[in-house]
């Protein structure tokens, strides 16, 4: 059986959280999938030839947290160092297993197998060469070539097995063979069916030590390949499946980096899947390990949810395609508005004039981010007063931002007219009776605090009535599934197009990393399922902070973009420059272009393969030389390291990219 015929929702249901089952494989002692809890993985960034740094390092990670430790082996030289790696580790008396990361080179991965507990392969590149050639496959060549890989690949499988080791089936989005590409496109269908020909293989051999991984730079890619091959698996065999290794390559460094980490491995997460993830980061891969705890923390614990009786639609056309989710234009929100971005002010401040000051103040320096929205909460009839105070302190400083205030039900008849949005609080039956009297002097926003079968109970008991929203939003524990079921359940009522309002507030006690992270899962996720038509997002800070961090989620998301989007990859033993400084030096000079792609990459190996759909490339060739790329053409080769950055502002020049950055404001006397 094959992906192409997979349709069905990969996890137990949309709607709960379930940990997708799985079985065990052993990593050395370290168990991943069945009950084990999510494992954490980094990698080193040393030159494997050289045995005091990596042991040095890897015995940082692993005093740091991280539960597994990758090595790249990019020949049988650093292949057959790994055995005095390991024995390094061992006599510091550190135990962590080890894996050898293999591309290209076969013959490397026979003799890591002979001294590291796993071993991960590249389906892309394996037995395939790629020189990004466009042909026609006819069945028969294309038999031949799957008959060629096997070939190559079967005595790996039948090493592993002998001496009881794990392997991964490592396919990235950025590095699929030719054939796959001219058969399948680069997709994540593509991805799929390149790892389940190894599969194939593994099986025949009766071996099952196996965990996959789809990892792309694209979160919205990531996601979909995984979710199909997890419904692949389905399938293919109905026994339990093969853990899950998730990751997004190429994140980055800083914010971006984590930002799109916590969208791609949280909102897998969020569906159940992922058992050992690994946080690619553009830094130190010891600070690596916090990322990762922290977003398998939030899962560590978690129990099963009830699974909610069926809404009665599906909540998303296709899971494994992102598509918006069609809306009506409401208020400059919804239809083909981008997704609006806004600030939560919190309680409405009772000195309207002094808040105002500060608002106008915060927002100045969003430069070109615009604010959209502002939002406030009302409890009471003075709380009211002060938020219609706010917003007439804010048009008189020149603020022109719309206003919404969110009270309780029991305060929606008085507030009909108070501010530009009116957003109704619904946490019980009388609050959903309510909604017959709440004020239509503009629009109105249904915001329920419940999830699982009461929210469907609440959703019906406010449509029942008769009212009908203009926007709807869900404050609930499990906001991921909770806004799922909700859109389910609006379009099985008729009401698929009502816009929806994502909202997050920073939990105050969580430190602010941890924050972060589940900000930008919780929105992160179901923007990339497609639903959102306003983000609002509180409590980081202030309203600058909130904004930006906002489009940062968006932009992470792919779905607006505000900044140059950076591709960079973490660095590894491959690596030709000090990849945290270049990226940084790259980033000086072209931060200020959005929507261009810059993929700043370690190695001629890889890199240009993986740098998928940058417009342009800057890899490292050799020794102190970089050679650029425009799309996935090399069009200056190994030109001085010191030069490249010079040569890449005038290839984004001639290619019509550039614009010049606008004067730093001059500092205030
Ligand atoms: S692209 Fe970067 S991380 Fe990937 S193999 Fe090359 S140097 Fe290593």
């Amino acid at each position: 059986m094959t992906a192409a015929g997979t349709n069905a929702f990969p996890a137990a249901s949309p709607y709960a959280w379930r940990r997708r089952v799985t079985h065990e494989v052993r990593v050395g002692c370290i168990g991943i999938g069945g009950a084990n809890p999510i494992r954490v993985q980094s990698m080193t960034t040393t030159d494997t030839l050289d045995t005091a740094g990596t042991v040095a390092q890897a015995e940082a990670l692993a005093r740091a947290g991280c539960e597994i430790v990758r090595i790249t082996a990019p020949g049988k030289r650093e292949a057959e160092n790994l055995g005095a790696i390991r024995a390094g580790l061992r006599e510091r008396g550190v135990d962590v297993p080890l894996v050898a990361d293999i591309h290209f080179t076969p013959g490397a991965a026979l003799v890591a197998a002979e001294h590291v507990e796993k071993v991960r392969i590249n389906p892309g590149n394996y037995a395939d060469k790629k020189r990004f050639e466009v042909r026609e496959y006819s069945d028969a060549q294309y038999a031949e070539e799957v008959a060629r890989v096997d070939e190559r690949f079967r005595p790996l499988v039948r090493r592993c097995k002998e001496l009881g080791r794990a392997m991964r089936i490592g396919t990235n989005h950025g590095s699929l063979s030719d054939r796959i590409m001219n058969r399948h496109g680069d997709t994540p269908r593509g991805m799929v069916e390149s790892a389940l020909e190894f599969l194939t293989v593994c099986e025949d051999e009766g071996y099952r030590d196996v965990v996959f991984s789809m990892k792309a730079s694209n979160a919205q890619v990531a996601i979909q390949a995984y979710r199909l091959l997890a419904a692949a698996l389905v399938e293919r065999s109905h026994e339990a499946g093969y853990p899950f290794h998730v990751g997004v390559t190429e994140a980055g460094d800083g914010e971006d980096g984590r930002v799109k980490s916590a969208i791609g491995i949280g909102a897998l997460l969020e569906d159940g899947i992922g058992d050992t993830i690994r946080v690619s980061l553009t830094e130190d891969p010891v600070k690596e390990v916090p990322v990762a705890r922290a977003l398998a923390a939030r899962y560590d614990t978690r129990a099963a949810d009830a699974v909610p009786e069926d809404p009665g639609a599906a909540f998303v056309a296709d899971p494994f395609a992102h598509a918006r989710r069609a809306t009506r234009a409401v208020a400059s929100a919804g239809g083909d508005a981008p997704v609006r971005v806004e600030a939560d002010l919190g309680p409405a401040p009772p000195d309207a004039a002094t808040a105002a000051v500060r608002v106008g103040e915060a927002l100045a320096q969003l430069g070109d981010l615009a604010c959209e929205g502002l939002g406030v909460d009302a409890e009471d009839a003075e709380q009211l007063a002060a938020a219609t105070a706010l917003g007439d302190a804010l048009r008189k400083r020149g603020v022109d931002v719309p206003l919404a205030v969110r009270v309780p039900a029991s305060l929606s008849a008085d507030a009909a007219g108070a501010c530009d949005r009116l957003v109704v609080r619904i946490a019980d039956a009388a609050d959903a009776a309510r909604l017959r009297d709440a004020g239509a002097a503009g629009p109105i926003e249904w915001s329920f605090h419940a999830e699982g079968q009461d929210l469907l109970a609440l959703v019906d008991e406010a449509l029942d009535g008769g009212a009908r929203p203009d926007f709807v939003s869900v404050c609930a524990p499990r906001p991921v599934h909770a806004v799922r079921l909700l859109v389910a359940r609006l379009a099985a009522r008729g009401l698929a197009d009502v816009p929806v309002v994502l909202r997050h507030r920073a939990d105050a006690l969580a430190d602010p990393e941890r924050a972060l992270l589940a900000a930008a899962t919780d929105l992160g996720a179901p923007l990339c399922d497609g639903i959102g038509d306003v983000v609002v997002l509180g409590g980081f800070g202030g309203p600058a902070r909130d904004v930006a961090l906002a489009y940062r989620v968006l932009q992470g998301a792919r779905l607006r973009t505000s900044w140059t989007e950076f591709i960079s990859c973490p660095s590894c033993g491959r690596t030709l420059f000090d990849l945290e400084e270049t990226t940084a030096r790259i980033k000086d000079r072209t931060a200020h272009l959005p929507g261009v792609k810059i993929a700043v990459m370690g190695c001629i190996v890889n890199g240009p393969g993986e740098m998928a759909d940058a417009d342009f490339g800057y890899v490292g060739s050799g020794k102190g030389t970089v050679s650029l790329y425009v799309g996935q053409d090399c069009v200056v080769r190994n030109v001085p390291e010191a030069a490249a950055p010079d040569r890449l502002v005038d290839l984004i020049r001639e290619h019509g990219a550039w614009v010049d950055p606008e004067p730093a404001p001059e500092a205030a006397s």
